[in-house]
């Protein structure tokens, strides 16, 4: 027990604090009240690795670390595919991907929401159309929602998420 508490105070604060973070203050709020008000209280996200380089989840991973607690504004990262409102997708499509992508996604009740993070999920990336690779995830799947960026930061995915929440056609977050 003496070990795990000398081994707290060694380690310290791991989770830094963004330089501004009152765009959060701001976000946060907002985004418990869409989900609300849309999901009664509970959005349940599937996450799917299409053929990342992993920089990618770090930031999605950022979501549910101390400082942004997405859980208590109602967003959920859920296991099973049959459990989700939307599909949060990384990566390139690898080919060896592109059936387990499209099996997750058939076995999601419908409606539910397709969302491209990552440049490499919205147009291919550094990778784009290969022999190894089926480029956007819109070549596999309909997009409702592309969030750019290498990787996008935890305050674009929340924006990302309000945006999807306020519209029905599919859009790109500028
Ligand atoms: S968008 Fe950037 S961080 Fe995300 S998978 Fe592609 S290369 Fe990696």
């Amino acid at each position: 027990m003496l070990g795990m508490f000398y081994k707290i105070l060694k380690t310290g604060i791991v989770t830094e604090k963004p330089a501004d973070d009152s765009e959060i203050g701001q976000l946060a709020p907002e985004l418990k009240r869409m989900v609300d008000r849309q999901f009664r209280g509970s959005l349940a996200i599937r996450m799917v690795d299409a053929g990342s380089c992993n920089g990618c989840e770090l930031e999605i991973h950022a979501l549910n670390n101390p400082y942004y607690g997405i859980e208590q504004y109602g967003v959920h990262f859920v296991a099973s595919p049959r459990h989700a409102d939307a599909l949060l997708v990384t990566g390139p499509v690898s080919r060896h991907m592109e059936s387990a992508l499209i099996d997750t996604y058939q076995a999601m009740p419908k409606p539910s929401y397709v969302i491209a993070s990552g440049d490499c999920a919205c147009d291919g990336g550094e990778f784009g159309v290969s022999y190894a690779s089926c480029g956007a995830i819109e070549n596999v799947l309909p997009v409702d929602l592309k969030i750019p960026g290498c990787p996008p930061s935890p305050a674009q995915l929340m924006r990302g998420l309000l945006l999807l929440m306020g519209q029905r056609n599919p859009t790109t977050l500028r």
